[in-house]
């Protein structure tokens, strides 16, 4: 079998990619047009001359502002696409602080995160490897994280909670069903809000993928406060299943604002969890209750699966079948749009240079800056939902 990838495998597989923007020798007649259509975009605006070398770095692309959080191995930074005039989030990594281990763990997580297009799945935009770092260009989420919203807010509304739990369920099944990956640290930090207050789930660095046998996984890993107790009796465990435990918790604590399994120690906590016996019972209504308890059970194999889940009437209420209401469907590649590539265009960005590497399913520049676009161009499109705390009361 071809050796495992290294992170300078990675670097090198990177500039492969970005040398493989068309090249007037490389790409042939065919593509004689594009190119020089390219050529003259460039000449008509000096930034995207810079975004199609493929040595350019992280400043030649993005002006880098803010911290907006700090990851496991990362920190994120806020910064404005330059081509686009967007802003997007940029995880860097600095290669010094990851020995062998965590290289493999940057790698699994670009090499996964990167496959995932679903409406509530934070994008992977770019990645931009120097020798130095490595910087995760992603979508950026202005909402904050739902940590920050419990922490201003308190325990949400029923109706509210029900919201982002079915948005959780359709990234979930996309994750777990379609692409068979499995997250692994879903956690209050790493949901993350748009604009439009829509979840979109972050983090990809502890995923994995189990293929459609839903293989068995042995790293011990994840939050305390999430963690199963499969993890906690540090047993291999299925991934799909310990990712629904950590829902429950999700769902528990967006309704009580607190965790449903609390302790001075790590120890302490995880016998708690092995229990299986809540601290407080869930403030909140029969039906919910009856969907937490029937999540957080403790024997792996009798938790209830994502079908049970999206089937239950509390995720349900008021809707007459899971797909009406759980947003199921993720993307394969980009979908085309004429006005966001127009709006690039306009920018100096040509719409023939963007549907070239659109069409390729490439991630580089170009591609991020259609995404970026494309991404303002719907968001826009939206119709305005009535705020959170504007909807309905419930108990
Ligand atoms: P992570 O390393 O992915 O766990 O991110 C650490 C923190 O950075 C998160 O808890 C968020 O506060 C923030 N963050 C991560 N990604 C984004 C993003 N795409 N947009 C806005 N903030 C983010």
């Amino acid at each position: 079998p071809p050796p495992p990838p290294t992170a300078a495998t990675t670097a090198t597989q990177q500039q492969q990619q970005q040398q493989q923007l068309p090249k007037a020798a490389a790409v042939g007649a065919a593509y004689a047009p594009l190119v020089s259509g390219r050529l003259k975009a460039a000449a008509a605006n000096p930034q995207l001359a810079k975004t199609l070398d493929p040595a350019s770095g992280l400043q030649d692309n993005y002006s880098v502002l803010g911290v907006l959080g700090k990851g496991s191995y990362g920190e994120v930074r806020l910064a404005v696409h330059k081509l686009s005039k967007l802003r997007a989030a940029v995880k860097s990594i600095s290669r010094a602080k990851l020995d062998a281990k965590l290289r493999k763990r940057v790698e699994a997580e670009v090499k996964l995160h990167r496959q995932l297009r679903h409406p509530h799945v934070v994008r992977l935009l770019e990645v931009i490897s120097s020798s130095s770092t490595i910087c995760l260009c992603m979508q950026y989420a202005p909402g904050g994280t739902l940590r920050e919203v419990l922490d201003t807010r308190g325990a949400l509304s029923e109706v509210v909670a029900r919201r982002y739990t079915r948005q959780m369920l359709g990234a979930l099944h996309y994750c777990h069903n379609v692409m068979h990956i499995v997250h692994r640290d879903l956690k209050l930090d790493n949901m993350l809000l748009d604009a439009n207050d829509n979840l979109l789930i972050a983090d990809f660095g502890f995923a994995d993928s189990v293929g459609a046998s839903n293989r068995k996984l042995k790293l011990l890993c994840g939050s305390p406060h999430y963690s199963a107790p499969e993890i906690f009796a540090q047993q291999e465990y299925v991934g799909s299943h310990v990712d629904l435990w950590s829902l429950g918790v999700l769902i528990y604590t967006l309704l009580n604002a607190h965790f449903p399994f609390q302790a001075a120690s790590m120890e302490a906590l995880g016998k708690k969890v092995m229990r299986g016996k809540w601290d407080r019972p869930l403030n909140a209504s029969a039906a919910a209750s009856a969907l937490v308890h029937s999540i957080l059970t403790v024997a792996p194999a009798k938790r209830a699966t994502l079908d049970d889940i999206c089937q239950h009437e509390w995720v349900l209420a008021e809707a007459a079948r899971p797909e009406d209401v759980i947003p199921f469907e993720g993307q394969a590649a980009a979908p085309w749009n004429d006005e966001a590539a127009a709006k690039l265009d306009q920018m100096g960005c040509s719409a023939a240079l963007v549907r070239f590497h659109v069409g390729q399913d490439a991630h580089n520049h170009v591609t991020a800056a259609y995404e970026l676009m494309l991404a303002d161009h719907l968001a826009g499109q939206q119709p305005a939902e009535p705020a959170p705390a504007a909807a309905a009361a419930e108990p």
